[in-house]
């Protein structure tokens, strides 16, 4: 089933001492979601994430705009209606319900004809509790159970009644480092077994990256990139989206461009060639620089770090808005650390430019 944004908007009324200043909690949503797809909504604590799960399952109408599911035009159905499984950060299971009354409820709850007989109810909740492997779970009650097998049970429940929709909303926050890598991966593997088009809500870029097909980099209720994910980190719309994706995060130099070569204080660094002398905002990625003798950066050497397969040279520049920088380098190199200065050379494809005032992306003429 493929889901429609079509210029979503949602405002909520300013409360208290800013009564006067709504807050625009989505702004101008347009995309869509392809069929069987899993999209991530990446962006910070804010940005308006949850407002647009809350939108997508009807729990919350829309200031303006509208929903598809498919070709139907879902803005106006409650949310009973929309036929879409919904997964929080905290389980919220019935702690006096067994593990199988749990998954059942969504059944139990049904009226009429779509409720379905007795042993259906039984074989579909036992089917939902197998996909997310807890079967031998059923009896107990979510007080026995860890927090991914929680999840999990919150994922059968979810799913028992074979929603069109599957929205997560940051479903793996409650979980410990080790289960939150395992349970992501397990999302991922039902996702795809059961090809339901689903939303997965996160501030985490590395979950965002590793679970999505698509993701949607969200600032302040704005769109700000929808891409694939290699793409989201390879050709970044904005400094915004440049500056959330990656871990060292990237570095910002202030620079400028000028006779079509960009420089970083006095030193021509890289060809720039076709844009207009300017002001520019410079992003090197940690992977970019490459440890060079003869290099134009010259920065002031701080320590080395060992990390195994990779070195971090980390040193400081007085044009780099970041307090250190951190070269990721490989281990085979050898950095004199006696040294004041460390010279690099920059990697085209891992430095970014952008307007010193919009931020928005600057892209050189294709050379050759
Ligand atoms: P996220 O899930 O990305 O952290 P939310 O969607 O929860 O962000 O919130 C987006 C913005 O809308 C925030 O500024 C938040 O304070 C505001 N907001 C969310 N829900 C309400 C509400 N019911 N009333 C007023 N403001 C709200
Ligand atoms: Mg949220």
């Amino acid at each position: 089933m493929k889901v429609v944004l079509q210029d979503l908007t949602k405002k909520f009324p300013g409360r208290g001492k800013n009564a006067q200043q709504e807050v625009v909690a989505v702004d101008g949503f347009t995309f869509e979601i392809p069929d069987g797809k899993l999209v991530g909504l990446l962006g910070p604590s804010g940005c308006g994430k949850s407002t647009t799960l809350n939108l997508l399952c009807g729990l919350l109408k829309p200031t303006s705009g509208k929903i598809f599911f498919g070709e139907d035009d879902v803005t106006g159905l409650p949310a009973e209606k929309r036929g879409v499984g919904l997964v929080f950060q905290n389980y919220a299971l019935y702690p006096h319900l067994t593990v199988l009354q749990n998954i059942l409820f969504p059944l139990q709850n049904l009226r009429g004809r779509e409720r379905p007989a007795k042993e259906e109810m039984l074989r579909r909740a036992k089917e939902a509790a197998d996909l997310v492997q807890i079967g031998e779970l059923l009896d107990r009650r979510p007080s026995e159970l860890s927090g991914g097998q929680q999840q999990r049970v919150a994922i059968a429940r979810a799913l028992v009644k074979m929603p069109r929709v599957l929205l997560l909303d940051e479903p793996l926050s409650n979980l410990d480092a080790r289960l939150r890598l395992q349970t992501r991966e397990e999302i991922r593997r039902i996702q795809r077994e059961t090809g339901i088009t689903t939303v997965f809500v996160t501030h985490d870029q590395d979950e965002a990256m590793s679970i999505s097909d698509i993701i949607v980099v969200m600032k302040n209720g704005v769109v700000q990139q929808i891409d694939k994910p290699q793409a989201v980190y390879d050709d970044p719309s904005n400094l915004f989206v440049a500056q959330f994706l990656g871990t060292p995060p990237i570095h910002v130099f202030n620079g400028r461009v000028e006779g079509g070569r960009l420089y970083i204080g006095n030193q021509a660094v890289l060809p720039a060639p076709g844009l207009p002398d300017q002001p520019v905002t410079a992003a090197v990625r940690p992977e970019g620089f490459a440890l060079d003798e003869q290099g134009p950066l010259a920065c002031n050497l701080t320590r080395v770090e060992i990390m195994g397969r990779d070195i971090s040279v980390v040193c400081t520049h007085p044009d780099c808005e970041n307090t250190a920088i951190r070269a990721i380098i490989s281990a085979e190199n050898r950095v004199d650390t006696a040294q004041p200065t460390v010279r690099f050379s920059l990697k085209p494809g891992k430095v970014f430019l952008f307007t010193a005032d919009t931020q928005a992306r600057l892209r050189p003429a294709q050379e050759g």
